[in-house]
């Protein structure tokens, strides 16, 4: 298991150092665009505190920032009309998983037949 980068590519966006196509801000967590979308909507929800993955975020956040970064998701989603039509909603964790940036986050694919 990594420790924490704090000068990885998510946490340099949190910090504004790196710009990004917001989607959502709320006190403890942050959506904006996938900047190699893998689907016509590919949004990235990352809590604000600093999290490997997801292991380290159930293991290490509060309940209070949990349920915040969850109910983001579920705004995004909704800001995005994508509850009718559908979506899918994952994270890589770690090696097998190809975990790519190491501050934890979650994809949000739809658009179209995935
Ligand atoms: P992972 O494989 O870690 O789950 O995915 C990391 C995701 O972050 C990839 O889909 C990649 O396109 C995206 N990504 C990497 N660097 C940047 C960046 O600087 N800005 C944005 N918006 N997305 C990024």
């Amino acid at each position: 298991m990594h420790s924490y980068d704090s000068n990885n590519i998510f946490a340099r966006i949190l910090r504004n150092e790196i710009p990004c196509k917001k989607i959502l801000e709320t006190e403890y967590a942050l959506a904006f665009e996938d900047i190699k979308p893998q689907a016509p909507i590919h949004v990235l929800v990352i809590p604000k505190g600093p999290f490997v993955s997801i292991d380290d975020f159930i293991k290490g956040a509060t309940s209070k920032e949990i349920n915040h970064f969850w109910h983001a998701v579920g705004e995004v989603a909704r800001k995005l009309k994508l509850p009718e039509s559908g979506y899918r909603v994952l994270t890589n964790s770690g090696r097998d998983a190809h975990q790519e940036v190491m501050h934890f986050h979650v994809h949000i694919l739809g658009g179209r037949s995935l």
